[in-house]
C-alpha cells in the first residue's frame, strides 16, 4: 500500500498535566515522526510539568500561577534547556497562539479553559477541543472566533468525537442539511446509576470518582455522577453541529462501548464503537484525515457479549435537565450553569456539601440570575463571575447547615 504523505504537526497542549494530557502525550509519543510538542502549559504543578519539558523539548512551557512558573524557570535554566517559559493567563494564550504551533490540544479544565482556546482559534490555529465548557460559557463567540481566525475545529470529547465520525463528509451548517434526523449522545450514567435514592445525600467525593468505565480528572468525573457533564455536552453538540435542543437525545449506555449515534432521515442510524479509552478520538483527531495507531486494545464484541441502552431518569439526575434548561434559555444561562456547578463541584470535592447540594445550587443560580445576552468575551466572563459569586454565597449558607 502506498503510504500517504504528511506533515510533521506542531502541537501545544494545553492542559499538559491532566488526564487528557498524558492520553495526548502518550499518543503522540508513539509517533514522533509525525509530531513535534511546542508548547506545555498547566494550572500549577511545576514538577510534573518540568518532568514534561525535559522529555518533550518544547519551545514554550507556560503556567498559570506566578510562583510555580518562577521556579519552572529556574529549574529549566538549571538543566540548560532552550525552552521558554511564560506565566499568567497572557503566558497561557502566548502558548495557544505562537507561531511555532499549529494545532493546540484545549485541555485545561473548566472555565479558565476560555481565554487560551479562543486565543489559539483567533490565531486560526487546528484546535482539538477537549474543554466543553469553552462552548458552554461562551458558544457563540467562539465559534465565530473559529470561522473568522480559519480555525479547524476537531472534538476529542469521546461522544462528538464518535458523532463527528458518523456525521456525512462536509457537514456544515444544521443536521437537516446533511439528511441527519437526530444526534443520539451515550452516557454511561456514572457510579451512581443504581444507587438507592435515599443513599445518594451521603455518597464521597472517593465513591464519585470512581467512574466504572472512564478514568478521567476529578471534576470530569463528578460531573459524570451527577450527569451535569452530559449536560454540557448536550450543549457542546448544540454549537459544535448546530442542532437544537429536540435534535439532540441523551441515551444511557453503562457499557461506554457506543460512543454516540446519527441518526438520517433514511432511519439509518450510524454509531461509533470503541474501547472507552481516551486516546482513541484524541489519535483520530491528531491525525484526521488520517488514521493512526493509538495503543489501545481492540475491541472484542464476543467478550462484552451484550449492549444496553436505556432513558436517563430524570428524579435522579436534576443536573441534565438543568443543563438542557439553560441551553434552550439561551443567553448567559449555561455559563451561569457551569460556573455555579465548577464553584458547587470544588465544594463537594473538599467535603463541603453533599452530592445532592450540587444540582440545588445549581438550580437556584440559574432561578436568581436573569439570562442575559452573550455578545462578548466580557459579557460570558461576566456572567461567569456572577455564577461563581453567587454559587459561593450559597454555598456558605449550605456548608453552615451541612
Ligand atoms: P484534569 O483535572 O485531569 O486536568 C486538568 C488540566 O488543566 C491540568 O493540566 C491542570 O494543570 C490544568 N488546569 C486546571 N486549572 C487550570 C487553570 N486555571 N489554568 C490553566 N490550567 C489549568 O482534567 P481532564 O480530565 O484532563 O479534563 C480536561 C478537560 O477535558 C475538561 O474540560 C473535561 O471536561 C474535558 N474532557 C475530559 C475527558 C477525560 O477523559 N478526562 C473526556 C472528555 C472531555
Ligand atoms: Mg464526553
Amino acid at each position: 500500500m502506498k503510504t500517504v504523505p504528511h506533515t510533521a504537526r506542531k502541537i501545544a497542549i494545553l492542559g499538559a498535566t491532566g488526564s487528557i494530557g498524558a492520553s495526548t502525550l502518550d499518543v503522540v509519543a508513539r509517533h514522533p515522526e509525525r509530531f513535534t510538542v511546542t508548547a506545555l502549559a498547566a494550572n500549577r504543578q511545576w514538577q510534573r510539568l518540568l518532568e514534561l519539558v525535559v522529555r518533550f523539548r518544547p519551545a514554550y512551557a507556560a503556567l498559570l500561577d506566578a510562583d510555580a512558573a518562577h521556579e519552572l524557570a529556574a529549574a529549566v535554566r538549571r538543566e540548560g534547556l532552550a525552552t521558554r517559559v511564560l506565566s499568567g493567563s497572557e503566558g497561557l494564550c502566548e502558548a495557544a497562539s505562537s507561531p511555532e504551533t499549529d494545532t493546540v490540544i484545549a485541555a485545561i479544565v473548566g472555565g479558565a479553559g476560555l481565554a487560551p482556546t479562543l486565543a489559539a482559534a483567533r490565531a486560526g490555529k487546528r484546535i482539538l477541543l477537549a474543554n466543553k465548557e469553552t462552548l458552554v460559557l461562551a458558544g457563540g463567540i467562539f465559534m465565530a472566533a473559529v470561522r473568522e481566525g480559519g480555525a479547524t475545529l476537531l472534538p476529542i470529547d469521546s461522544e462528538h468525537n464518535a458523532i463527528f465520525q458518523c456525521l456525512p463528509a462536509g457537514y456544515a451548517g444544521a443536521p437537516e442539511n446533511g439528511g441527519v434526523r437526530r444526534i443520539l449522545l451515550t452516557a454511561s450514567g456514572g457510579p451512581f446509576r443504581e444507587t438507592p435514592f435515599g443513599e445518594l445525600a451521603r455518597v464521597t467525593p472517593e465513591q464519585a470518582c470512581a467512574h466504572p468505565r472512564w478514568r478521567m480528572g476529578r471534576k470530569i468525573s463528578v460531573d459524570s455522577a451527577t450527569m451535569m457533564n452530559k449536560g454540557l455536552e448536550v450543549i457542546e453538540a448544540h454549537w459544535l453541529f448546530g442542532a437544537a435542543r429536540d435534535q439532540i437525545e441523551v441515551v444511557i449506555h453503562p457499557e461506554s462501548i457506543v460512543h454516540s449515534l446519527v441518526e438520517y432521515v433514511d432511519g439509518s442510524v450510524l454509531a461509533q464503537l470503541g474501547n472507552p479509552d481516551m486516546r482513541t478520538p484524541i489519535a483520530q483527531a491528531l491525525a484526521w484525515p488520517e488514521r493512526i495507531a493509538a495503543g489501545v486494545a481492540p475491541l472484542d464484541l464476543a467478550q462484552i457479549g451484550a449492549l444496553h441502552f436505556a432513558v436517563p431518569e430524570a428524579a435522579r439526575f436534576p443536573c441534565l435537565g438543568l443543563a438542557c434548561a439553560a441551553l434552550v434559555t439561551g443567553g448567559s444561562a449555561p455559563a451561569t450553569l457551569s460556573a455555579a456547578n465548577e464553584e458547587a463541584v470544588a465544594a463537594f470535592l473538599g467535603h463541603g456539601i453533599g452530592f445532592l447540594d450540587i444540582a440545588d445550587v445549581c438550580a437556584e443560580a440559574l432561578a436568581r440570575l436573569p439570562a442575559r445576552p452573550v455578545a462578548s468575551l466580557a459579557d460570558a466572563l461576566e456572567a461567569d463571575r456572577a455564577g461563581r459569586a453567587l454559587a459561593r454565597e450559597l454555598l456558605g449558607r449550605q456548608a453552615l447547615t451541612a
